[in-house]
């Protein structure tokens, strides 16, 4: 027990007293599942409820409960189909699979984001990387799916997916949530819930796992509109923000958009709720920062994202909340793809009434089998900018 460093000391004590044990453990367990005893669900509904009271009580957005299984069609639309991947390579002994853009990024010490895959292949052949295992020679690099897949029905015609976020169904519901409150932007909708990704080699206990609960809320908002009414419930609360290409440093939500870091009151108000939920459930100040993504790291569907992340003794820093302007990429990939009418009408005080697409949500990721995602809404202004186009 005294060899034990303090993360192990908490996993064997959470195993003990009834509050988590890996999954299936009679049969040899399987990585990236985990049960909650007794102790262990009581304490996961303590932290949802305190979600709730943030987010479904305080801010008003309604709860929905969606099936955990779509269509595929479903899932081309969103994008999850062709972007939702990692490339991998595997070795052609002992046939292991690993990420492709790790053994780069581990044999030259470069990062990789937006290398194509024979960009990544030449590199494996250049530095002569070989099998972390067994030293045998590397494949070609191919792209392995994170979605589990499976079928709806008997007959192998009707592919599903199993959710890998809760957030599609709230885009795909967009014309019944805006009938029920009425017509009116912005709203907030929330989903809490089961999602399901098929980690290659989930290792950090609890943090990454195949079968966990997110937490999501999405705001749709008119892209015209750029302060949030309640921005002033938060505008001297100071955030730790790392800015792509920044330093570090801490500022109030007010100076973070009056300086430019963040693009807009409603996502900086997001971020200090965050910050507030994080610190409800016992996390210090001091070890909650807020990340902005590099445009090569950003989600398919973001237009601007910051991730939450919480320093651990263990893991270092580690992703437990995405918040991102996902701009209306998803309500107008759904009208695509199936032909519904997924707009708001907004009547500005021009002369003539306009009639617009808007949307916006996010979401965010939340820790330990909990993930979560708060919501934000974007400006068709994003696409204007020169780097807005290419999402
Ligand atoms: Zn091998």
């Amino acid at each position: 027990m005294f060899d034990l460093d303090l993360y192990e000391r908490v996993m064997e004590l959470a195993t003990r007293r009834g509050f988590l044990w890996p999954a299936y453990e009679i049969y040899g367990g399987v990585s990236g599942f985990y049960d909650y005893g007794p102790l262990g669900a009581s304490m996961k509904k303590n932290i949802e409820d305190i979600w709730r009271r943030h987010f479904v009580v305080r801010e008003g957005f309604m709860e929905i409960f969606s099936p955990t299984i779509g269509p595929e069609e479903v899932f081309l639309a969103s994008g999850h189909v062709s972007s939702f991947v990692d490339p991998m390579t595997e070795c052609r002994k002992c046939h292991q699979a690993f990420r492709a853009d790790h053994l780069v990024r581990d044999a030259t010490g470069t990062e990789t984001d937006g290398w194509s895959y024979e960009e990544l292949e030449a590199a494996l052949a250049r530095h002569g990387v070989r099998c972390p295992s067994c030293g045998g020679s590397l494949g070609e690099v191919w792209s392995y799916n994170l979605m589990f897949k499976t079928h709806i029905g008997p007959g192998s015609g009707k592919v599903g997916y199993l959710r890998p976020e809760t957030a599609q169904a709230m885009f795909i519901l967009f014309n019944r949530l805006y009938d029920f409150y009425r017509k009116k932007l912005p709203f907030g909708v929330s989903q809490l819930g089961k999602a399901y990704r098929n980690e290659i080699s989930p290792r950090q206990g609890v943090i990454r796992l195949r079968e966990f609960s997110q937490a999501e809320a999405e705001i749709f908002v008119d892209p015209k509109e750029k302060e949030h009414p309640g921005f002033e419930t938060v505008r001297d609360l100071p955030l730790t923000l790392v800015p792509d290409g920044a330093e570090e440093g801490t500022h109030t939500a007010g100076e973070a958009v009056e300086k430019g870091m963040v693009c807009h009151q409603y996502l900086a108000y997001y971020m200090a709720l965050t910050q507030r939920f994080l610190e409800d459930v016992g996390i210090p100040r001091e070890r909650i920062r807020f990340r902005q993504h590099k445009r090569t790291e950003m989600a398919h569907y973001a237009a601007d994202c910051w991730d939450a992340e919480v320093y651990t003794d263990r893991f270092g820093w580690v992703e437990m909340v995405g918040i991102a302007d996902r701009t209306d990429y998803d309500l107008k990939a759904h009208m695509e793809a199936s032909g519904a009418e997924l707009t708001a009408f907004v009547q500005y005080e021009e002369p003539r009434h306009v009639k617009r697409k808007v949307i916006e949500p996010d979401m965010a990721k939340l820790g330990p089998a909990f993930r979560k995602d708060a919501g934000q809404v974007l400006e068709a202004l994003k696409k204007a900018s020169p780097e807005g186009g290419d999402l």
